[in-house]
């Protein structure tokens, strides 16, 4: 941004203290196409739509025409009959539960609903079953696959089961659980099955419409989709790989009779006539205008293109990570999503994503949770997918795992998770809470510490629950004014 407007500098120099959402170097969080005009094309029609607002649909038409044709897109792509445009991945998975909880009422008399989940489910998940309250039923999955186990899915479901779901793929291990076993099961049972395609379904759907250009070593994609038998509905995010600006997702249903029992309509006070298809009232068009824009541009074909980029530098990346000593995956990558873990105890994948920071990469730290251990997650977009870019990471990840040898892992002291195991997260008092930071190391100033490694050792040695009473602590801290 060159701009002589001191406030644009301004702005300009706090995104300098942020990471790069461009270049492929920032391995989670942004999706980055690589394609020259793309984010220009996106900004104009956000821009164009920013002050329109998408609350009425009879009011401003056109975004019922910009919403119709996506979800025509979307559903070609990956069955059904009907959708509706959200603002990402999260509101479209608590609408899937919201219309889960709303249909099992009206449809089968559920009144103290249940969502099944494997213990791998996106967290969105638990926060819909937190919020509409619904009682979460959390199924290990396969230790070593990491993927759901539809034996042990099936016997969770129950006469309170409003939804059960499976993902395509999972965000932490990147593997596509057994969606037709599962679906399967919960048709067998009358149970809506919802397949959170959230990150890998417009990957995956393109991926497959370009099998030939693989010629014999075409990847095999399991089904995952609406067209699998029992599948009720599907999120699916355009701005994770539809490569638009954030804000863009979409929740599909296997036909718009489902889809009604998760609107909101209000006729009973003096206002004009509410229809919600979403969670927000008022909400701008620009998000919906950017990727109606960005899915015209880029087309199916250019979609097709960039999935076999990225698939291509995904098992380039994996067949590198198992290369170097000391790093391991976690799970065979079907889609393009790694985990690496360390299979060396000198090495703590932490203090490596601490390195790789240092050096201007990005790879996210996955807390040991259940069957998972400590690891790395790599999201890899098609920014990633220059082979310079992809062989350039090798060589930093080579040498940080090096380096995080040298320094040795963090250890916690013992003493921290026996005063963290007498702790009763529900009785904290805030005394209590300062000690418990100060002991993590996170007590002073309102300041994220440099290195995160020591923090996140910590973290991943409390329980849980005391961690989700402790984290909106530390966050909280940053929003003192
Ligand atoms: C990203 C993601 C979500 C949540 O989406 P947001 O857009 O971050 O709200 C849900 N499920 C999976 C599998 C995801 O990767």
């Amino acid at each position: 941004m060159t701009t002589d407007d001191p406030i644009l500098q301004r702005l300009a120099a706090l995104r300098a203290g942020d990471l790069p959402v461009r270049g492929g170097r920032t391995m989670a969080y942004v999706y980055d196409s690589g394609l020259d005009g793309l984010e220009e094309l996106a900004s104009a029609a956000q821009a164009a739509f920013a002050g329109v607002n998408g609350l009425d649909m009879t009011a401003f038409p056109s975004v019922v025409e910009l919403e119709n044709d996506l979800v025509r897109r979307a559903t070609a792509l990956l069955g059904g009959t009907a959708g509706t445009f959200t603002s990402g991945g999260t509101e479209s998975c608590l609408l899937a539960v919201l219309t889960a909880r709303r249909h099992a009422r009206a449809v089968r008399g559920v009144t103290e609903p249940e969502l099944v989940l494997p213990e791998t489910a996106h967290a969105a998940f638990h926060k819909a079953a937190e919020l509409f309250g619904l009682r979460v039923v959390s199924v290990p999955v396969d230790p070593v696959t990491f993927k759901a186990d539809p034996e042990a899915m099936g016997a969770a479901l129950t006469d309170r089961t409003a939804l059960v779901v499976v993902s395509a793929p999972s965000y932490a291990h990147g593997v596509i659980d057994p969606v037709r076993e599962v679906a399967a099961e919960a048709a067998r049972r009358g149970v809506l099955c919802h397949v959170d395609a959230c990150i890998g379904g417009w990957y995956l759907g393109h991926l497959r419409t370009s099998t030939e250009a693989f010629a014999q070593d075409a990847p095999e994609i399991p089904e995952f989709d609406l067209n699998v038998p029992g599948v009720t509905s599907l999120s699916v995010d355009l701005h994770k790989y539809a490569y638009t600006a954030k804000g863009a997702s979409l929740l599909l249903f296997r036909d718009a009779e489902l889809r009604r029992h998760g609107w909101f309509a209000h006729a009973s006070w003096p206002g004009y006539p509410v229809v919600n298809s979403t969670l927000q009232g008022t909400k701008s068009a620009g998000p919906l205008a950017a990727a109606w824009a960005v899915t015209e541009r880029v087309g199916s074909e250019g979609y097709a293109a960039l999935s076999t980029r990225v698939h291509r530098a995904t098992h380039t990346l994996a067949d590198g990570v198992r290369r170097i000593e000391g790093l391991r995956l976690l799970a065979r990558p079907e889609a393009s999503l790694l985990a690496v873990a360390s299979d060396d105890p000198d090495l703590d994948v932490f203090v490596v994503a601490d390195e790789m920071r240092g050096s201007g990469w990005y790879l996210q730290p996955q807390p040991a949770f259940g069957s998972s251990p400590a690891n790395l997650h790599l999201t890899v977009t098609a920014a990633v997918a220059g082979e310079e870019t992809v062989r350039l990471l090798l060589a930093e990840l080579e040498k940080a795992v090096g380096r995080a040898r040298e320094a040795g892992p963090v250890r916690v002291d013992p003493a921290i998770v026996e005063a963290a195991a007498g702790l009763d997260p529900d009785a904290l008092t805030p005394e209590e809470v300062e000690v418990a930071l100060a002991l993590a190391g996170v007590g002073e100033g309102g300041r994220l510490p440099e290195r995160m490694a020591p923090v996140l050792a910590v973290l991943q040695a409390l329980p849980p629950r005391l961690s989700e009473r402790l984290l909106p602590e530390v966050i909280g801290r940053l929003y003192q004014t």
